[in-house]
């Protein structure tokens, strides 16, 4: 059997005791409600002869987890922290969380709730120890006016949330949820009523997420991987005819674009794990390969990091093995794309289109070839070897067809803003810096080679911000 909340939407006074019985049960931190009251208002007062008339509407909306039918939150999890009980109840094992987030991005109800004191994920379980003993869930047990309960079967004339489309779920619940909330509801006679409606607190129920600044680490990671696969198939492409020109020991010269890539790839490596709530539990997160993106991506980063290493030692000894850099360069690419299904979750609509995939792709090769082409000017000025000529037009063609894209791809809901024009701008730039270096390639070269990398960075950087930027007003857009 299992057990879902009940809620009369038509009969709650909006007092809270639910909310404030959940926090001091649960002993919840400032700014952390596993049960969220909402205070829906709307209408106004319209002027009719002499007359004002009043169409004013307001009703509470009672919420926490709605321990769905198909939880995004457990399908999404590195560490396979959450579980299904047999009851339905959807619980999280606060001992295995690493607190990477990646579940409250999940979640449409806002439910997994970060703990900044313990480091982890937190959330409603149900009160399961309560019911196990025979007793209510405490937000139950509190409501003074008995609107909200729970129950194995539910009675008719509600809304059966996991029984109707996403939506005609009542505001503020979002419509793009694919979780099957289980929640019946009760609604309230205004609750159909769209005119000027909005959520009178939305600062108390808000749920605590990373501002942008707490999320730079991730912004960071994706960027430097990126530019470590990107950087990976550039070199595998630009510099072998020029190494096996070289008349002396180019030991140095193999080494260093192998450096930048190594460089790239652990310090992005790294900022992720110093993003981590929970350090101590980071050797889990290649438990959850069976579902998680999240997971893939780590064991991929892992793999392209190994493959990267057995390339560059076989660099060293001038040796290349043209099965290991296609399988480097494959692993690369499922990096890239596990990481763009890392983004892709129902509950961002604007990120869950392929778009993500092909922007994730664009950008990797663009920083790639934009990060290797001064590394390829130094050698071929230090050697005097003649491959710029041959190489150089192809690279700037590139990175112009690149940036066209990026732009072409960029997401409209989201042009607004100085950061996103600064972007434009940025990425006009890389297109204008580029059709000068392809049509003048020989005059300018080192400081096209300097100009265009770092637009590239600068754009991209921005770029990754905004995308990060854009998850918060989704949630708090609810
Ligand atoms: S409401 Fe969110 S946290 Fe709760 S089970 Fe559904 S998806 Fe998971
Ligand atoms: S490990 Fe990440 S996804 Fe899993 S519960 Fe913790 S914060 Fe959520």
């Amino acid at each position: 059997m299992t057990s879902a909340f009940t809620f009369n939407a038509s009969a709650c006074s909006g007092c809270k005791a639910c909310q404030a019985a959940c926090k001091d049960k649960n002993n919840l931190p400032t700014g952390v409600l596993w049960r969220r009251v909402y205070e829906v208002t709307g209408g106004s007062w319209q002027r009719n002869g002499a007359a004002w008339n009043n169409t004013v509407f307001a009703y509470n909306l009672s919420m926490s987890c709605n321990h769905c039918l198909h939880p995004k939150c457990a399908g999404v999890c590195p560490v396979d922290a959450y579980s299904i009980r047999p009851d339905g109840i959807v619980v999280l094992d606060t001992t295995k969380c690493i607190g990477c987030g990646y579940c409250a991005w999940a979640c449409p109800y806002g439910a997994p709730q970060y703990n900044p004191e313990t480091g982890h994920m937190t959330k409603c379980d149900l009160c399961f120890d309560n019911l196990e003993q025979g007793l209510p869930p405490a937000c139950v047990a509190a409501c003074p006016l008995r609107v909200l309960d729970y129950a194995e079967a539910v009675s008719d004339g509600g809304l059966q949330l996991w029984d109707i489309p996403a939506e005609k779920h009542p505001y503020p619940l979002p419509i793009y949820s694919h979780t099957q909330p289980r929640l019946a509801i009760r609604p309230h006679a205004t609750m159909s009523r769209t005119e000027n409606r909005s959520l009178a607190n939305l600062e108390e129920v808000r749920p605590r997420l990373p501002s942008s600044w707490e999320e730079a680490p991730l912004v960071l990671y994706t960027l430097l991987t990126q530019m470590a696969v990107g950087g990976f198939w550039a070199m595998t492409w630009m510099f072998p005819m020029l190494w096996s020109l070289v008349q002396f020991d180019a030991t140095v010269l193999r080494l260093l674009p192998a450096l930048l890539i190594g460089c790239s790839l652990s310090a992005g490596m790294l900022v992720s794990f110093a993003h981590l709530g929970t350090k101590k539990n980071a050797w889990r997160v290649l438990c959850h390969l069976r579902k998680s993106w999240l997971s893939r991506e780590i064991l991929f980063t892992l793999l392209f990091g190994l493959g990267c290493l057995v390339t560059t030692m076989q660099m060293f000894q001038h040796y290349t093995n043209l099965g290991w850099i296609t399988l480097t360069s494959l692993l690369g690419f499922c990096l890239i794309y596990s990481m763009a299904r890392v983004y892709r979750l129902p509950a961002a609509p604007g990120w869950n289109t392929w778009h993500t995939n092909v922007e994730f792709l664009v950008t990797t090769l663009l920083l790639g070839l934009s990060s290797m082409m001064p590394l390829l000017v130094y050698e071929a000025n230090l050697t005097g070897i003649q491959v710029l000529p041959s190489r150089l037009p192809i690279i700037h063609i590139s990175i112009l067809i690149l940036s066209l894209l990026e732009l072409a791809l960029m997401n409209k809901r989201t042009l607004r803003g100085l950061l996103q024009k600064a972007r434009i701008g940025l990425i006009v730039g890389a297109v204008l810096l580029a059709a000068f270096g392809f049509m003048g390639f020989s005059i300018g070269v080192a400081w096209f080679g300097v100009l265009i990398p770092l637009v590239v960075l600068v754009e991209e950087g921005l770029g990754r911000w905004l995308f990060y930027q854009s998850r918060l007003g989704v949630v708090h857009a609810r």
